[in-house]
């Protein structure tokens, strides 16, 4: 049953992005991060505040290549990504691989140098399984501001998220 939903599992979990930190990415030999936007770094359309800016700003300074992809229409993923100072792939319809393959390219890194950070298992997630690059999965900055087609599914997303880590503690 399980195995069924191997393809929405993360490589890791952490509570949120400030456990992402220049270290943790080294430790992993990761060199780009690939970020989702709403509800990843801001609340869902959110602009780029202040914390925002100052986490992609320590990032770049330890030499992280950063970049954001997201299904969001592009005057907001555009702005976001000018105000933290990242190349950006808006309306990227995740679970698609198309919009991780132009940042892998967008960065000049390897899939193994890179890891995708998002909120969503059956978008984010499953896109990097299919692109074959690992995923870091965040608890959704303000779930509360989750548009009405993401409320639905999370329900499904913690289904998920429960058996993938009751497997974590037994592996
Ligand atoms: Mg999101």
């Amino acid at each position: 049953m399980s195995e069924l939903f191997r393809l929405f599992y993360p490589t890791e979990y952490v509570s949120g992005i400030s456990e992402i930190t220049p270290e943790w990415l080294f430790a992993r030999g990761a060199r780009g991060v690939v970020f989702d936007i709403d509800n990843t770094v801001v609340p869902q359309d959110a602009p780029a505040d202040e914390a925002a800016k100052r986490y992609f700003a320590r990032l770049h300074e330890a030499g992280i290549k950063t970049f954001v992809v997201s299904n969001n229409a592009e005057p907001r993923v555009k702005a976001f990504a000018e105000a933290v100072g990242c190349g950006y792939c808006h309306k990227a319809q995740k679970p698609s691989r198309k919009g991780y393959l132009a940042a892998i390219r967008g960065m000049h890194l390897k899939r193994r140098e890179v890891v995708v950070v998002g909120d969503q298992l059956f978008t984010d997630i499953w896109g990097a399984n299919r692109s074959r690059i690992r995923s870091v999965l965040v608890s959704p900055v303000e779930p509360k501001k989750d548009t009405f087609g993401v409320s639905l599914k999370r329900p499904f997303e913690k289904l998920i998220f429960r058996i993938w880590k009751r497997r974590q503690k037994n592996s």
